[in-house]
């Protein structure tokens, strides 16, 4: 026996068990991918039961049977998560965090939001922007020899099969889609749009998804170049990758846009390599915050940002390998204080090097790591923490930025 809801209705469902805020967090958010029907879900104060919003029209059991799959999935997945912090910088900006950070943007004609998870930006924003991209460029030029590459925007299915990207996070994926080469279909789609108001899309049959999409993760098209080479020393790999993740509903400002910004560095070659990468990585991410080694953030050569580097394991992510994140202080629309995770330092281990064929000096599938930097979102910390009164800034950068 089904019961529809008729207009809009709620559930309450139970957790297995009590979890923690991040989980509850984490609850929140991937709950738009859990169906159609569910407007959303809303974690509950005691943390032991959800709140989920139904939309009118919703088959209830069959609703809550996968709002039921999925909360068990969630609860266990991350049950026992223990954050561990590495580096943890006070900061010293004794202002107020700026609220409203993507309207402020917006009205001094420094961003323009396109309202699907795109962004436009100049001005102080463009320098910002360029100023983190460029000085992290240059500190893993320096500490680690990094290459500079370009790598496309695109990257073919196969490639992320073979990432693992499908097992992980099958819920961010994008495909892009042509009209058939047929000449009826063209016409058909031509005709329609030639004056309509607003696009009229082809229908499904029309369109044939043949396996490209858009990347979704900034060192993915490096790994096909390094096939059938061996990295007897080691080799680091530096760029601005533009990536784009499939966020539906969740879309905000530059909290969460669906495309976006990352300067990557690549680590390829032997573990102690990989592994001696990674923990030089870490102050100079701290470092990255300071373009020019002049303070970005704080009056006199005080660390920029609270950032907190922690453990994270998500969801959809299958491989079961420790990420650090790199944290940083932001506002929620509320105006509470929220962690802002604003990049990440991975190891592979060898999974990159056995699926694509690259090995290192012992003829051994090579290891790697990465460390990836979300520019736009480093922008809004910076913004959140100093707001847009550019004396605030520091000097060193107040010329650079507001000039
Ligand atoms: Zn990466």
């Amino acid at each position: 026996m089904n019961k529809h809801s008729t207009d809009f209705n709620q559930i309450v469902l139970d957790l297995p068990r009590q979890v923690d805020t991040e989980v509850a967090g984490d609850i929140e958010k991937e709950s738009v991918f859990v169906s159609p029907w569910i407007e959303r879900i809303k974690v509950n104060e005691d943390r032991s039961s959800v709140n989920v919003e139904l939309r009118p029209g919703a088959n209830v059991e069959e609703v809550a049977g996968k709002a039921r799959r999925y909360l068990d999935v969630m609860a266990k997945q991350l049950s026992g998560f223990e954050i561990k912090v590495f580096i943890e910088t006070k900061r010293k900006d004794t202002g107020p965090y700026q609220l409203g950070v993507n309207e402020g943007l917006i009205e001094r004609g420094w961003m323009h939001d396109y309202g699907k998870g795109q962004v436009a930006y100049s001005g102080p924003v463009l320098k910002l922007a360029r100023l983190i991209n460029e000085r992290s460029g240059e500190l893993y030029a320096q500490a680690f020899g990094a290459k500079d590459g370009h790598f496309p925007a695109m990257v073919d299915a196969d490639t992320l099969q073979k990432c693992g990207y499908f097992d992980s996070h099958p819920n961010a994926v994008t495909f892009l889609g042509n009209v058939v080469e047929d000449i009826d279909a063209l016409e058909e789609f031509r005709v329609a749009n030639s004056c309509s108001e607003g696009a009229i899309l082809p229908p499904h049959e029309h369109i044939h998804v043949d396996g490209m999409c858009l990347n979704p993760a900034a060192c993915f098209p490096c790994y096909p170049t390094l096939t059938g080479k061996t990295f007897a020393d080691g080799a680091a790999y530096s760029w601005l990758g533009r990536v784009f993740r499939y966020e539906s509903r969740n879309i905000n400002g530059l909290d969460r846009l669906y495309e976006f910004n990352v300067r990557e560095l690549v680590f390829v070659g032997s573990e102690d390599y990989v592994r001696s990468c990674r923990a030089k990585a870490l102050p100079i991410v701290e470092d990255a915050r300071q373009p020019d080694r002049h303070r970005l953030h704080g009056a006199d050569g005080d660390d920029p940002f609270f950032a907190t580097v922690s453990a994270a394991k998500k969801f959809w992510q299958a491989a079961q390998e420790v990420k650090n994140e790199i944290k940083i202080p932001a506002l929620s629309s509320d105006g509470s204080v929220k962690q802002l995770a604003c990049g990440s330092i991975n190891l592979h281990g060898n999974f990159f090097g056995k699926r694509f064929g690259f090995n290192d000096g012992a003829g051994e599938p090579a290891q790697t790591g990465c460390v990836g930097l979300g520019i736009e979102r480093w922008v809004l910390a910076a913004f959140t923490q100093h707001g847009f009164d550019e004396r605030r800034w520091p000097e060193s950068v107040r010329e650079k930025l507001f000039g």
